[in-house]
């Protein structure tokens, strides 16, 4: 059996809202524009996420994944096939 190493972002006391905004922000812009979802289809599925009871301070419950990351690649889907 390997040894996991601890995951440095799990502590809600270490969570720095900020700083996770800037970094999501920083991924979405560093995507080719070819790959990334039109504004309006990003906007979107993000109005569905927040209506749904999987998301939990900016990560899916599905999948674990950011959801802000996700819906901003044109190739994304929700897990749940909500979008
Ligand atoms: S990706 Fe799908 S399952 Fe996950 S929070 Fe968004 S709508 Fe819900």
């Amino acid at each position: 059996m390997t040894e996991r190493k601890p995951c440095r972002k799990c502590l809600l006391e270490e969570y720095d809202e900020a700083r996770y905004q800037e970094l999501i922000r920083r991924e979405i812009d560093w995507m080719d524009a070819e790959m990334r979802a039109p504004e309006e289809l990003y906007r979107k599925r993000l109005a569905i996420c927040t209506e749904c009871e999987k998301l939990l301070q900016g990560t899916c419950q599905s999948c674990g994944c950011y959801v802000e990351l996700r819906a901003a690649a044109v190739k994304g889907n929700c897990p749940r096939k909500k979008w």
